[in-house]
């Protein structure tokens, strides 16, 4: 427990000392709540493999699993609330210390614990609710819920017929333009860059703790486990995220 005093005393000193800081998250910070992450050994990709967008758009089959999938991975992220974690980044964001969460994690929860939406980039898009793959018109899960559960048929768009899909973005999909470029200036400006719970490995998101460290910016990651990025970091705190974090921003 000695240890995990100094790294948190440590992690406190380097936000105490950060005139701007930004936090980027992964699934890890949202398995306290409840919600499977995608690496870990209990995690989603341990089994089922992912299904990438062409064939979401060429096939129907894909498509009735992909909904499938969606509504019981829906079970978890219904249920849950923001834990230790969130809020220990809500109070930084309160406090002016955080300019922006940049988060994989499309679950909601940061706009849950308090931080602004304004303040929040979402890189892989929000699973609360769904939109037309052409035209974007929006819709709602719970209708579509209904009558997937009657009929088993994958939604298309009342508008213009088209797939209609959650709106996150799946594997070979795009990567949201605004978003990106958000993603990227904050990095730039940024003194201190926080990766918490994330395994690193996704692309271009990785790419932003990368950025950080090479413009300047202290890089600390925590994760219960080695990442891919730990060799450039300046700090690697191997720990759960909601005692760690919550510890070093003073929130139970
Ligand atoms: P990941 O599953 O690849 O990595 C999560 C990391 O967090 C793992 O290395 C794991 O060891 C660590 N971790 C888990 N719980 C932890 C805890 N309590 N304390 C410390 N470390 C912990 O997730 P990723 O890097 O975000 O990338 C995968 C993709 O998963 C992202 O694109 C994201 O969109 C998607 N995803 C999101 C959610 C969500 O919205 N909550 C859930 C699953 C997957």
């Amino acid at each position: 427990m000695e240890d995990a005093r100094a790294d948190i005393e440590r992690l406190a000193g380097l936000i105490a000392e950060s005139r701007r800081a930004v936090v980027f998250t992964g699934a890890g910070i949202s398995t306290e709540s409840g919600i499977p992450d995608f690496r870990s050994p209990t995690g989603i990709w341990s089994q089922t493999t992912p299904i990438y967008y062409e064939e979401f758009l060429a096939s129907e089959e894909a498509r009735i699993e992909s909904w499938r999938r969606k509504f019981l991975v829906d079970r978890d992220i219904v249920e849950a609330s923001p834990n230790r974690g969130h809020r220990a980044v809500a109070k930084l964001v309160r406090q002016g210390k955080v300019t922006s969460v940049i988060t994989q994690n499309i679950d909601n929860l940061h706009q849950e614990s308090g931080v602004p939406a304004e303040r929040v980039i979402e890189l892989h898009g929000n699973g609360s609710f769904a939109k037309c793959v052409s035209c974007e018109t929006r819709y709602e899960l719970a209708p579509i819920r209904e009558a997937f559960e009657k009929d088993g048929a994958a939604p298309v768009c009342g508008a213009c017929g088209a797939p209609v899909k959650t709106a996150t973005i799946s594997f070979g999909q795009a990567m949201p333009d605004r978003e990106m470029k958000r993603a990227r200036r904050e990095t730039l400006a940024c003194d201190l860059f926080l990766a918490i719970g994330s395994s690193l490995v996704v692309y271009p998101a990785a790419g932003f703790p990368v950025l950080a460290k090479d413009s300047g910016a202290t890089l600390v990651i925590l994760n219960r486990e080695a990442t891919d990025l730990d060799g450039i970091a300046d700090f690697v705190i191997n720990r759960e995220i909601g005692p760690t974090l919550g510890e070093a921003a003073n929130v139970n």
